[in-house]
């Protein structure tokens, strides 16, 4: 069975409980539960800034925050990164302590604890280890945008959206700068937490 990403890496979907043949969304009632709950809560995450970004910057100066790209832990018990960030999480996971947590929402409190003790991943740390076997064998990812405007439709959600972007009165970075080649090779797309080594 495919695995698909949606609006964030992390989280991964098995492609036919959320996908028609025709590759279009099912409806909300025909997705199981466990999917059905990350799919709603991450219309909620898409536009979040990251968790160690927002500790070290705040409210106050959301604007110099990244926007998150990847999620781990639970619904409810989040934690959202942007890939500067996503080592601090995986060397917290994999060598402070972290694993305990795996599977429950105190994953989030316990990751921001230590963030705000001062904590961070030593330089270089995630640059090599978790290197994706095949990341060209995925499928492409479905279209972020129509599969929030669904969900907010059939949840009713009133969307609370924070463009940290256009607070920071910058344009859309383009593509190019998005996803580098760095990027997908730092890329652990099997799994919704850091994979063994
Ligand atoms: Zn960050």
């Amino acid at each position: 069975m495919a695995k698909v990403s949606v609006g964030l890496r992390g989280w991964r979907f098995d492609e036919e409980e959320i996908f028609t043949e025709e590759g279009e969304l099912k409806p909300l009632d025909e997705i199981p539960e466990d999917p059905r709950e990350r799919l709603v809560r991450l219309t909620r995450l898409v536009e979040e800034p990251c968790d160690v970004c927002y500790l070290d910057f705040g409210e106050a100066e959301i604007h110099r925050c990244n926007q998150a790209r990847i999620v781990y832990g639970e619904p409810r018990g989040e934690v959202l990164l942007c890939p500067a960030h996503e080592p601090s999480f995986i060397y917290w996971f994999h060598e402070d302590g972290g694993s305990e947590y795996k599977g429950t929402r105190t994953l989030a409190d316990r990751f921001h604890a230590w963030v705000a003790a001062g904590n961070e991943a030593p330089e270089g740390y995630g640059s090599v280890e978790h290197v994706d076997e095949d990341p060209d064998a995925l499928p492409d990812p479905p279209d972020e945008r129509e599969i929030q405007e669904r969900l907010a439709e059939e949840t009713g959600f009133e969307r609370e959206r924070i463009d940290i972007r256009k607070l920071a009165g910058q344009d859309e970075p383009d593509e190019d700068e998005r996803l580098t080649e760095e990027d997908l090779a730092d890329l652990d797309l099997s799994t919704e937490y850091p994979s063994d080594r």
